[in-house]
């Protein structure tokens, strides 16, 4: 069932999945967007509005530029990390098949 759906995730997710990565690959990395709204490159900061969970356990951060306000997205590639993909599959498991209440969409829309 759904196999190439994206979930919606929660920053608590998140932690979770990156555990002590956190700040690393998710704090440094939004304020090391590149935005072409206001041309900053690797210094705009994304204002995340929603987090997906990819089949791949892979992460997606949407929202916008903290500057002009472009819609940004960040890939995060979660999934390079075994207990980060472990982690990642658990939670989309835990959504899917065991709370069943979540946001999903088809995978690139
Ligand atoms: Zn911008």
């Amino acid at each position: 069932m759904g196999i190439n759906l994206e979930i919606e995730i929660s920053i608590d997710d998140i932690r979770l999945i990156l555990g002590d990565r956190f700040e690393q690959e998710y704090v440094r990395r939004i304020y090391q967007a590149t935005c072409t709204g206001c041309g900053r490159h690797y210094n705009a900061e994304l204002n995340v509005s929603q987090i997906w969970l990819n089949h791949i356990g892979d992460v997606i951060l949407e929202g916008t530029c903290q500057f002009c306000a472009n819609p940004l997205s960040l890939y995060l590639e979660v999934s390079n990390f075994k207990p980060s993909f472990d982690q990642a599959m658990a939670i989309r498991d835990l959504y899917i098949n065991v709370l069943k209440n979540y946001n999903a969409r088809l995978a690139g829309s």
